[in-house]
């Protein structure tokens, strides 16, 4: 059994959680250059910083630098058009989504992987973690809300609309099948696939593949959204350091991780994405038991791992399930994370204290 850590009372007020990079900018050698970007991509706030080690005579660092950050822009709205999104109708999702019901539809090997990969962290979560939820997330639509920043005018779903809406999820009945032909998968008529929870960090696991075939590429930092991938090291040498954000006032942090290349950080808090209606914060995570936003004792929760989809999918799952069965589950995965409770309490894993480091200011 893993011990955890009990942060002092101090910390009550502070917690946290959702990752701000931190990026170094000094070390920029004469060798070694580095390069900035923000876009949008994949409904999120995607932020790269690259460096580049040149080796080749004709052509310029920055040059090599600026096409990987757009070969990485490019695969991430790939992602997005061909494959994650549901309301795209190119995507394999929104395929799927359309086929609910019409048998078996074929998809691509790695949409079998991620879906055989979800359908276990299902099982794993007691179904905490649910890919089925699609048409709960369309009638709760908290992500469209949030983008246009004004709940004024929202309309919380009715009760009746909540159980018809939980009637059609269920990972159990989504149908995979492997054949000679290739894979396939099947879901039921009225069912919707949202693959929300793990499509930033499926993301960074592309990402990765991309950077290991650049060899020029010396270190990286590249932010999806709340998922973040560090990569190789910087050029003044030492860890990279992630912020955690504090759930309780995201614009402060309550600490930072500090981390080697090759690690995933992904966080999953109901400060994120919500609306507010009469003084009640209603968030982007639910709770597939219920059909409503998940209330566990979490804010926020923060994972480290090497795989994307991992740590990305056991962020929401832990959110849904709260702190002590979230470690639990993590046990499974060989996880690490970094749990904070409504009242700022931090509790984490053992393996994360060999990460994490309080600000200052939290001391
Ligand atoms: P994340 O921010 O990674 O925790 O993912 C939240 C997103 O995943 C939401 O915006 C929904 O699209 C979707 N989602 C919400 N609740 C769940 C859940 N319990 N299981 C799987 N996906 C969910
Ligand atoms: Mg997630």
């Amino acid at each position: 059994m893993k011990k955890y850590l009990k942060t002092p009372r101090v910390l009550r007020r502070a917690t946290l959680l959702a990752m701000l990079p931190v990026f170094f900018l000094a070390g920029c050698g004469q060798k070694t250059e580095c390069e900035k970007s923000i876009d949008t991509a994949m409904g999120t706030v995607i932020s790269q910083t690259v460096y580049v080690t040149g080796n080749s005579a004709t052509t310029t660092n920055s040059k090599i630098n600026e096409k990987i950050t757009d070969i990485l822009l490019q695969k991430l709205n790939d992602l997005e058009q061909k494959e994650l999104s549901w309301r795209l109708e190119s995507a394999e999702v929104a395929r799927i989504n359309a086929a609910a019901g019409e048998g078996q539809t074929s998809v691509s090997p790695v949409m079998a992987e991620w879906l055989g990969r979800c359908r276990q962290i299902s099982e794993e979560s007691a179904g905490a973690f649910d890919v089925s939820i699609g048409r709960l997330s369309r009638l709760w639509d908290i992500d469209t809300w949030a983008a246009a920043g004004d709940s004024g005018d929202y309309e919380l779903p009715r009760q009746e609309e909540i159980a018809e809406a939980l009637a059609t999820t269920g990972w159990q009945k989504i149908q995979l099948e492997q054949q000679a032909d290739g894979d396939s998968v099947s879901i039921p008529a009225e069912m919707q696939l949202d693959l929300g929870a793990m499509g930033k960090g499926v993301a960074l696991d592309e990402i990765l593949k991309i950077l290991e075939a650049h060899p020029e590429v010396s270190g990286a930092v590249i932010s999806v959204g709340g998922s973040i991938l560090t990569y190789g090291s910087k050029p003044e040498g030492g860890a990279w350091q992630i912020a955690v954000t504090d759930p309780l006032d995201p614009s402060e942090s309550v600490g930072v991780l500090t981390l080697d290349g090759g690690h995933c950080v992904s966080t999953s808090g109901d400060y994120e994405r919500y609306v507010e209606v009469d003084g009640v914060r209603y968030h982007h995570i639910l709770n597939p038991r219920t059909g409503s936003p998940a209330h566990s004792d979490v804010a926020g929760v923060t994972i480290v791992t090497k795989d994307g989809f991992l740590s990305d999918a056991l962020s929401t799952a832990c959110f849904v399930l709260g702190q002590e069965e979230g470690q639990q589950l993590l046990e499974k995965y060989d996880a690490e994370g970094l749990f904070i409770d409504h009242e700022g309490t931090i509790t984490m894993t053992e393996g994360m204290r060999q990460y994490f480091h309080l600000s200052n200011s939290q001391k």
